[in-house]
């Protein structure tokens, strides 16, 4: 049986045409213009002034750390359910991550917990949004209005979403999305930071390019990184973007389908559909075993990996990271709900291009699995 990969993207646009023209014209360095295109394309797309792309969504979040001053000492409200990304940025700057644990049924930080973890020390907050909902910005922003706080977004998985009718990737100081192939838009590999101001922009351009300075270009005042995006990245990224409202399309009608598949199986959780504040967009499809279920969502992973196909658990937590414990950190704090979600979740294929006829045959496998 022909195997149904976990994520397979969609390059059936202008992604040729594009890399053709790179090559044509000799233009593969982040010199090319697709860069400046890509980018200001992008920010309009998500209601902000500037973007600046990088090589990837990791150092996109590397990048904004340094580029809003965080360093030692301060510390870093994050969601403890995420990608090891967004730990590592605050730790290799010197900063410290404070984790919140996950709603329950959203997947995202548990805002109501945030406020609880403020001290004196509290920089910022680092806004995730998780799967598929975006995480309660209204919280976020009033909090950070509050105690003066500043917040970065991380938006890798919500591109095309929105909040309250305003995109996702609007709402930080700085917001970062990423392009990997399991992204709503793919480069390859690749990432963006978009912001509204100027200074910030420029912050960020001068740390992804080595902070070369503009007067006496090989004298430096502050480290930077070699973060920037190719042209060749760039032009699958302007391709890809053209179709954005087809992808969220597609995503949704995935997201309805599996749902109408497996809304009777009562072991199971599924994704929430809407909320008062957002349609779900389905970055990946999750699902969340039950308590009663006698095995884990490694087993059934295994089962789905002998039927081919292919599967992802949940997020393991920031606080059980063995890496991160070992430095000491989040001594004695205990986070169940997404210490739960990554025994008990898993996600199932949920690329762009996958059919209607691989959603049945998961659909059924899946029922197969768990009656
Ligand atoms: C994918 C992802 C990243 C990392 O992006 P890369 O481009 O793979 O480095 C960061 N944060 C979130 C929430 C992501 O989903």
């Amino acid at each position: 049986m022909n195997s149904i990969p976990v994520n397979e993207p969609l390059l059936d646009g202008n992604e040729q045409k594009y890399l053709a023209e790179c090559i044509e014209t000799g233009w593969i360095s982040s010199e090319g213009p697709f860069v400046n295109r890509f980018e200001s394309q992008f920010a309009a797309r998500v209601d902000r002034k500037y973007g600046i792309a990088v090589s990837n969504g990791s150092g996109a979040l590397d990048i904004a750390i340094v580029a809003l001053g965080i360093g030692r000492g301060d510390e870093v409200i994050l969601p403890t359910f995420t990608i090891i990304s967004c730990a590592a940025a605050i730790v290799r700057a010197g900063a410290i991550p404070v984790v919140v644990d996950a709603d329950p049924v959203t997947w995202n930080m548990d805002v109501s917990q945030i406020e609880a973890k403020i001290t004196p020390r509290t920089k910022a907050i680092m806004a995730v949004h998780i799967y598929g909902l975006p995480v309660e910005m209204d919280e976020i922003s009033r909090l950070a209005d509050k105690y003066g706080l500043l917040v970065i977004e991380d938006a890798a998985e919500m591109l095309g979403q929105t909040y309250k009718s305003r995109p996702c990737g609007s709402f930080g100081d700085l917001s970062t999305f990423s392009f990997y192939p399991n992204k709503h838009v793919t480069t390859g590999e690749g990432g963006i930071l978009v912001t509204d101001d100027p200074h910030l922009a420029e912050r960020c351009r001068s740390l992804r390019n080595l902070c070369f300075e503009p007067h006496q270009r090989f004298v430096h005042q502050e480290l930077g990184w070699n973060l920037r995006m190719s042209n060749l990245h760039a032009a699958l990224g302007v391709a890809q973007l053209e179709r954005l409202d087809e992808f969220v399309a597609r995503k949704r009608n995935m997201g309805r389908l599996y749902t109408q598949l497996l809304a009777d199986l009562t072991q199971i959780e599924l994704p929430l559909s809407t909320t008062d504040y957002a349609q779900n967009i389905y970055w990946v499809y999750g699902i969340v075993l039950k308590d009663e279920v006698p095995f884990d969502a490694k087993a059934v992973s295994a089962k789905l990996a002998a039927a081919n196909i292919g599967s992802r658990p949940f997020f393991w937590g920031m606080h059980e990271q063995p890496v991160l414990l070992k430095m000491g950190l989040f001594e004695g704090v205990s986070c169940p709900v997404a210490t739960r979600l990554a025994r008990r979740g898993f996600y199932i294929p949920s690329g762009l291009a996958l059919t209607e006829a691989q959603i049945d045959r998961v659909g059924t496998v899946l029922k197969e699995i768990l009656k």
